[in-house]
C-alpha cells in the first residue's frame, strides 16, 4: 500500500487533465482574461472548478454561499452546476475583480442567481447569520484572505446545514506549512485551521492534495 499522493510531475499532469479535464468556452475565456493579470495565480486551478462543480451537483446544491471571488472562475464553475433556482451569495471586498466577475456571470446567464455582497466578508458572513440564514446553505468555499480562515469556517458552520458542504482552499501553502521554518502570519494562520479541521468531531473531514490543497468538510448534525 502506498502511503502518500502520487506527485505530479509535467508529464502526468498534462495526462491527468487530458483524460479527466473539461471546461466550457466561457470558462475558458475567463481563465485567459485572468491571466493578463499580476495576480492571476490567485485563482483556483481549472480542474479544482470542475470538482467544485462536481461537489454542488453531488450534493444537489441550490443555495452556496463563497468567501473570495476574485475574477470569478470558482463562483462561474459553481453557478454552472446548480439548477435554474439556485442562488450564490459571493463575497469579496475588490469591485474591480469582482466587475469582471460579474461581466462572465451576465454572458452565462446567470448573473439573477448571484447576490454579490461587497466588503469584508466577515461583516457579510455576520449579516446573514443576523439575517436568520443559518443551517440554510448547502456548500460554502472559503479562498479569501488567510488570516481569517478561522472565522470563515466558523461562520460556515452556522451557515450551511447538516449533510452540507465546506470547501476550503490552499491548505497545503505551497508547502509552507510543512516547512517548519516558515512562520509568516498566513502560514500560521493556515496551520491552525489545519490543526482545527483535523480534530473538529462537527464534521467529516478530507484534505485532498489537489493544486494548492482543498479541504471538504461535511456538516455533521448539529447539538
Ligand atoms: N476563488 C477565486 C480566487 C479568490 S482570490 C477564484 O477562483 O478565482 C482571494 C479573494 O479574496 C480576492 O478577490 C480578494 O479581493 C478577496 N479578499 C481578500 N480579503 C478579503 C476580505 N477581508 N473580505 C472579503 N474578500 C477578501
Ligand atoms: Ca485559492
Amino acid at each position: 500500500m502506498t502511503i502518500k499522493a502520487l506527485s505530479l510531475d509535467e508529464k502526468l499532469y498534462i495526462y491527468l487533465l487530458s483524460v479527466s479535464f473539461r471546461e466550457t468556452d466561457l470558462l475558458q475565456k475567463l481563465r485567459v482574461e485572468t491571466r493578463a493579470l499580476p495576480e492571476f495565480n490567485m485563482q483556483i486551478t481549472p480542474e479544482q472548478g470542475q470538482f467544485l462543480g462536481l461537489l454542488a451537483k453531488i450534493i444537489g446544491a441550490k443555495k452556496v454561499l463563497e468567501v473570495g471571488v476574485f475574477t470569478g472562475y470558482s463562483s462561474l464553475s459553481t453557478l454552472l452546476a446548480l439548477p435554474p433556482e439556485g442562488r450564490l451569495v459571493a463575497c469579496d471586498i475588490n469591485e474591480v475583480w469582482t466587475a469582471m466577475a460579474e461581466r462572465y456571470w451576465t454572458l452565462a446567464g446567470v448573473r439573477h442567481q448571484v447576490e454579490l455582497r461587497i466588503g469584508p466578508a466577515i461583516d457579510s458572513l455576520n449579516e446573514l447569520i443576523k439575517a436568520g440564514e443559518s443551517d440554510t446553505f448547502d456548500m460554502a468555499f472559503i479562498d479569501a484572505d488567510k488570516s481569517h480562515y478561522r472565522d470563515y469556517y466558523e461562520a460556515a458552520l452556522r451557515l450551511v446545514r447538516v449533510g452540507g458542504l465546506i470547501v476550503i482552499d490552499n491548505l497545503l501553502w505551497s508547502g509552507k506549512v510543512a516547512d517548519p521554518k516558515v512562520n509568516d502570519p498566513d502560514t500560521l494562520a493556515i496551520r491552525d485551521i489545519n490543526d482545527r479541521l483535523h480534530r473538529d468531531e462537527r464534521i467529516d473531514y478530507s484534505l485532498i492534495p489537489m493544486a494548492d490543497g482543498i479541504g471538504v468538510a461535511r456538516v455533521r448534525e448539529k447539538t
